[in-house]
C-alpha cells in the first residue's frame, strides 16, 4: 500500500489534513492547487500508490514519494472468504506491530451495494474479555486516527475499480474505543469530512464494552454516530466473568449511561450479546435480559451474535436452535432481537483470531509467512 520505501521517521502523508498539505506545498514551493488535490487523491480517491496521483507530474511524485510514506499501513496477508464475500487484512504498521480489519459486504438484497469495514482501534486490547482472541492477546498501543482512517481507506481503494465503494464503518475490530478517545474522534472527523471521504454521521458505529464515563461524554460528542454496547450478560456476577470492565462500570451504572444517552440524543442504543452454549444462552437469562431492556422500549435493539471459536477460547458456540430459542424469548418479553451471524468464519474473521493465527505459525516456524494457513486465496505482501 505505501510503495516499497519505509520512511519510518516522518508520519505518512495520509495523517496530513487539509491545512498541513498546504503548509507543506508552501514549504515545496509547490502551487496551492497541488496541496488541494493531493488531499483529494487521499481521501476521496483513496489512492495507494503514488502512480496514482496522476495529476502530478511523474518528477514530482518520484520526488515526493522518497519523502515519506503516502499511508501508514503495508498489507501482511489479505484473505477472500469464497463462501460470503468478506474479506479480512492483516496490517502492519510502522513500528512492525499489527492490526486486522475486515470487510464486510451485505447479504440483504435490498440492499446489495452495503459495504461495511470493521475496524482497529488498538493493538490488541486491555479490556480482557475472555471470549475474545484480542482479550487474550494482551495490549499493545492506541492506533492514531489516521491508521484507523487508513484501513477504510484500503478498502475504499480496493472497491473502487468495481465501482463499489465503503457504505458504512464499525469501530468493533481490535480494541476498545472509548480507551482510545482522542483517535477514535480524528478517525470519525476524517472519515466524515465533507471535504474528503463524506461517510454520513449515521454510517458510523461506535462499540463498547461499557467505559460509562466516555459514554457520557459521547452523547455530547457523538453527533449521529451511532453506538453500540457489548452487554454479554444480563447481571453483574455473570457479566463480571466475561467482561472485566464489569467490575468498574457495573450494569446498574451503564443502564444509567445508556438512558442518559437516549434521553439527550434520541437515538437508539444497540446491545450486543455474544451467545456462548450454557454459559449466557439460557431461556432464564434471556428473560431476565428482556427484564433489564424493556424500559428502554423501542430505543434498544439486541443484536445476538453466536461466538466464533478460537484456538485457546474455552467456550463452546450457541447457534441454531438455541440461539433461536433465546431470539424468541426475548422477543416475547418485549424486546427487538436480531440474530447476527458473522461472516468469514473460514477466514478467522472474528477479531483477534487472523493475527493471533499468524503469531502462532511464526512461532511454530519463525521461517513461516503463514503460507499454508488456509486453502483460500490469499496475498502476502
Ligand atoms: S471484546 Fe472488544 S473490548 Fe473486549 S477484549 Fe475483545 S476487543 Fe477488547
Amino acid at each position: 500500500m505505501n510503495g516499497t520505501h519505509q520512511h519510518v521517521s516522518q508520519p505518512p502523508f495520509s495523517a496530513l489534513g487539509l491545512e498541513s498539505l498546504q503548509e507543506w506545498a508552501r514549504a515545496h514551493e509547490l502551487p496551492a492547487y497541488r496541496a488541494l488535490q493531493f488531499f483529494h487523491a487521499l481521501t476521496k480517491l483513496g489512492i495507494g500508490e503514488f502512480g496514482e496521483l496522476t495529476e502530478f507530474p511523474l518528477d514530482l511524485r518520484r520526488r515526493i514519494g522518497a519523502e515519506r510514506p503516502l499511508r501508514s499501513l503495508q498489507v501482511r496477508m489479505h484473505l477472500h472468504s469464497p463462501t460470503d464475500g468478506s474479506q479480512k487484512v492483516l496490517f502492519a504498521l510502522a513500528d512492525g506491530m499489527t492490526v486486522e480489519t475486515v470487510l464486510i459486504p451485505s447479504t440483504r438484497s435490498a440492499d446489495p451495494r452495503r459495504y461495511t469495514v470493521c475496524v482497529s482501534s488498538q493493538v490488541g486490547c486491555p479490556a480482557g474479555c475472555t471470549f475474545c482472541a484480542t482479550g487474550l492477546s494482551g495490549f499493545g498501543r492506541n492506533l492514531t486516527g489516521y491508521e484507523i482512517a487508513d484501513q477504510v481507506m484500503y478498502f475504499a481503494q480496493a472497491l473502487r475499480p468495481e465501482g463499489r465503494r465503503v457504505t458504512n464503518v464499525v469501530f468493533m475490530g481490535m480494541g476498545e474505543p472509548f480507551l482510545n478517545v482522542p483517535s477514535v474522534r480524528d478517525a470519525v472527523q476524517r472519515l466524515t469530512d465533507p471535504a474528503g471521504f463524506g461517510l454520513g454521521q449515521r454510517h458510523l458505529t461506535v462499540s463498547t464494552v461499557g467505559i460509562v464515563p466516555q459514554i457520557r461524554k459521547f452523547a455530547q460528542w457523538g453527533g449521529q454516530v451511532n453506538l453500540a454496547i457489548s452487554l454479554h450478560a444480563p447481571n453483574d456476577d455473570l457479566r463480571s466473568s466475561l467482561v472485566p470492565y464489569n467490575q468498574r462500570f457495573p450494569i446498574k451504572d451503564l443502564m444509567d449511561a445508556a438512558r442518559n444517552y437516549i434521553a439527550s440524543t434520541r437515538r437508539r442504543v444497540s446491545f450486543e450479546y455474544v451467545l456462548l452454549k450454557g454459559t449466557n444462552d439460557s431461556l432464564d437469562l434471556a428473560r431476565e435480559l428482556a427484564r433489564l431492556l424493556l424500559p428502554f422500549g423501542g430505543s434498544a435493539h439486541v443484536n445476538l451474535i453466536p461466538w466464533n471459536p478460537f484456538r485457546e477460547g474455552r467456550f463452546v458456540r450457541s447457534e441454531g436452535p438455541d440461539a433461536d430459542a433465546f431470539a424468541r424469548a426475548l422477543h416475547e418479553g418485549g424486546l427487538n432481537a436480531t440474530i447476527r451471524y458473522s461472516k468469514g468464519l473460514d477466514i478467522s474473521a472474528a477479531c483477534g483470531q487472523l493475527r493471533d493465527t499468524v503469531e502462532l505459525k511464526k512461532a511454530s516456524n519463525p521461517s513461516s509467512d503463514a503460507a499454508d494457513l488456509t486453502p483460500l486465496q490469499r496475498t502476502i505482501a
